[in-house]
């Protein structure tokens, strides 16, 4: 923790110095993991009302051999702070639009794949051609129209006229949008009707605490309502138990992911997963 001395001047103590190191050695790790192959993705199946694949997430694994496995909630925001998040954006998709090819070849069929995509990665300069360049290499118009792109609410700190333009240039490929962990952020709805969204996620936050408040209750029913109105699809996050899961299917939830059906999984075991369930 932090502590402020006599005159007010920062002073560093045992533990804070460890923590700094620590996030520079994560840091410097980093730079490396991509040249080591060192970052994966794993897939998390998304499900219809009758309990149906129709989807996945990718989200991103580091394992590194002196780190161990590193969350992308503490390597995400490192590689944002440095920059690095551009290259590693870029194989992040590229990794993401190989598999979705891969898949059709294999005769996995989704209707719809997800991407997170972060702030910065998203307002660099060269995203669109970034994204335009990959699509050629890997995507035909079919599976285009099944990609999505996961954004936050942050980007409504952007220069929101740029952030629709981005949007609407890379939905001409086809791809669609979801505005990720709603709720959580400073979203108002005259934003969320303004961004060409396609689909919204309810944070895991609202969805896990809906056995216990009823606060988070209202919260989730007012989302799926005004979803709904809006005709946007909706994604549960984090659905944990059956009681959820009831829960959500009668409200008019469209699309469920969460523990309940399966972790995020390795390519290999999410094509088996999709087979023993087709
Ligand atoms: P997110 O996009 O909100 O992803 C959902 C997180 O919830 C994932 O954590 C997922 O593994 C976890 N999760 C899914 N179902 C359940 C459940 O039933 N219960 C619980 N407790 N958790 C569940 P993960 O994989 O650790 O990712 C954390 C965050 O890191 C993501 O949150 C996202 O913000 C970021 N992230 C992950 N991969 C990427 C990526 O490829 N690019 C970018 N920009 N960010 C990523
Ligand atoms: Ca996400
Ligand atoms: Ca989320
Ligand atoms: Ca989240």
């Amino acid at each position: 923790v932090k502590a402020k001395g006599r005159d007010g001047v920062f002073m560093f103590n045992e533990e804070m110095s460890n923590r700094v190191e620590s996030h520079l050695e994560i840091e410097r790790l980093l730079h490396f993991a991509l040249a080591n192959n060192e970052i994966t993705l794993h897939f998390q199946p998304q499900f219809d009302r009758e309990g149906r694949i129709i989807g996945a997430e990718s989200l991103a694994r580091w394992n590194n051999p002196t780190l161990g496995s590193v969350s992308p909630a503490q390597f995400i925001p490192i590689a944002e702070q440095t920059g690095l998040i551009v290259e590693l954006g870029h194989y992040i998709l590229e990794t993401g639009f190989r598999t979705l090819r891969e898949w059709r070849d294999e005769g996995i069929c989704l209707d719809q794949f997800s991407i997170n995509i972060s702030m910065r990665q998203f307002t660099h300069h060269a995203f669109v051609e970034q994204v335009e360049d990959l699509v050629q290499r890997y995507l035909d118009e079919e599976l285009c129209h099944k990609l999505i792109f996961e954004i936050t609410e942050s980007i409504v700190a952007e220069d929101i006229k740029r952030v629709i333009s981005v949007m609407n240039r890379l939905k001409e490929s086809g791809i669609r949008f979801s505005m990720d962990d709603f709720g959580t952020g400073y979203s108002s709805l005259s934003y969320l009707n303004r961004l060409p969204l396609d689909e919204i996620k309810i944070d895991r936050s609202f969805v896990g605490a809906l056995d216990q408040k009823e606060g988070d209750r209202m919260m989730v029913v007012t989302i799926l309502n005004m979803a709904n109105i809006l005709k946007l699809n909706i994604v549960a996050e984090g659905v944990e138990t059956a009681e959820q899961l009831d829960f959500l299917l009668r409200y008019d939830c469209h699309i469920f992911q969460g523990y309940y059906y399966s972790k995020p999984l390795p390519k290999e075991q999410f094509d088996a997963y999709y087979r023993s369930r087709a």
